[in-house]
C-alpha cells in the first residue's frame, strides 16, 4: 500500500480527536469573559468550527444562535451528530459548509465572530480584514492564533515554524496587525500547555500509533510530521502557544 492520499490520512487522524487544535472549555470561557455583555440573543459565527469544540461552548455561554462554518463535510457531520445527541435545536445552531475566505453572509450579520485555531489558514491580518464587514458596528471578534512568546526561540523551533507558518507573529505584532485591520484590543489569553496536551496532542499520539498499525509505511510521512510537531512542543516549553485575541470592531 503506497497510494494513500496524505490529506485523507490527515483527515482521518484529525477526525479521531476530541478537537482539532489546542484549546479547552476553560480557555474559551476566559476569552468570552473579556467581552462586555452581549445582546440577549446574539448572532454568532464560529469560523473553521471543525467538529464544534467552541461551537457548543458558545451555545452554552449565550442564548444566541451560532452559525458554524467549515469547509469539510466530515467535520460538520460530527458537529451535527453531537448537536443531535445533545438536543440542540435548529433555531440555535446553523451548520454551514463554506469557505471562510469567501463567506456569503450579509454585511454586519454578526454580533460576534469566533474562530479557534483556524485563522492561520488565511493569515492573521488577512483573515481579520476580510471578516470585518460581517461584524455589526461595535461588534466583536475573538480568535486564537499560534504566537511566538519569546524573541529568542531555539533554532529548532524557529526552523520548524519558518517552514510551517513563516508569518507567525508575536503578541505585539499581532496586536499591531489587529489595530491596523480596524479593531480595538479588549484582551489576550495565552493557552496553557495543558490545552495542547489533554484534548489534542495526547489523543493524537494514541491515534498515530493506531494508524501506524493499520496503514504502516503508506501513512508514515503524515504521521511522522505530526510527531515532529508534538516533539517540538514538548522540547520547547514556553516558546510559543496559541493566544486568544479578543477585540471590538472600530468605526
Ligand atoms: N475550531 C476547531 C477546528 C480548528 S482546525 C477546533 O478548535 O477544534 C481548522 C478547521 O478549519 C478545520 O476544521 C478545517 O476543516 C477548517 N478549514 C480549513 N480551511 C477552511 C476554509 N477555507 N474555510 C472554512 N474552514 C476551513
Amino acid at each position: 500500500m503506497n497510494d494513500l492520499d496524505p490529506f485523507k490520512i490527515f483527515l482521518e487522524l484529525q477526525l479521531g480527536l476530541p478537537r482539532n487544535g489546542p484549546g479547552s472549555r476553560a480557555s474559551t470561557e476566559a476569552a468570552f469573559a473579556m467581552l462586555p455583555p452581549l445582546p440577549e440573543k446574539p448572532e454568532i459565527a464560529d469560523l473553521g468550527c471543525g467538529q464544534g469544540a467552541s461551537t457548543f461552548e458558545l451555545l452554552r455561554l449565550t442564548g444566541g444562535r451560532v452559525t458554524a462554518v467549515d469547509l469539510f463535510e466530515p467535520f460538520l457531520d460530527k458537529l451535527n451528530a453531537r448537536a443531535e445527541k445533545e438536543g440542540v435545536s435548529e433555531a440555535r445552531l446553523l451548520p454551514v459548509r463554506g469557505d471562510m475566505e469567501a463567506l456569503s453572509f450579509d454585511n454586519e450579520a454578526f454580533d460576534l465572530i469566533w474562530s479557534e485555531g483556524a485563522i492561520y489558514l488565511l493569515g492573521f491580518a488577512h483573515g481579520l480584514e476580510s471578516w470585518r464587514r460581517f461584524v455589526k458596528p461595535g461588534g466583536f471578534v475573538a480568535v486564537s492564533e499560534c504566537t511566538w512568546l519569546t524573541a529568542t526561540p531555539s533554532p529548532e523551533a524557529r526552523a520548524f515554524w519558518d517552514a510551517a507558518y513563516p508569518a507567525m507573529g508575536t503578541v505585539a505584532s499581532n496586536c499591531e496587525a489587529l489595530t491596523r485591520a480596524g479593531y480595538e484590543l479588549l484582551g489576550t489569553h495565552v493557552l496553557p500547555e495543558e490545552d495542547w496536551w489533554r484534548d489534542y496532542y495526547t489523543p493524537m499520539r494514541k491515534r498515530i500509533a493506531e494508524m501506524r498499525a493499520t496503514y504502516g509505511e503508506a501513512a508514515e510521512e503524515v504521521l511522522a510530521n505530526e510527531e515532529t510537531e508534538i516533539a517540538l512542543f514538548e522540547n520547547n516549553p514556553g516558546q510559543y502557544s496559541y493566544v486568544f485575541y479578543v477585540m471590538r470592531k472600530r468605526d
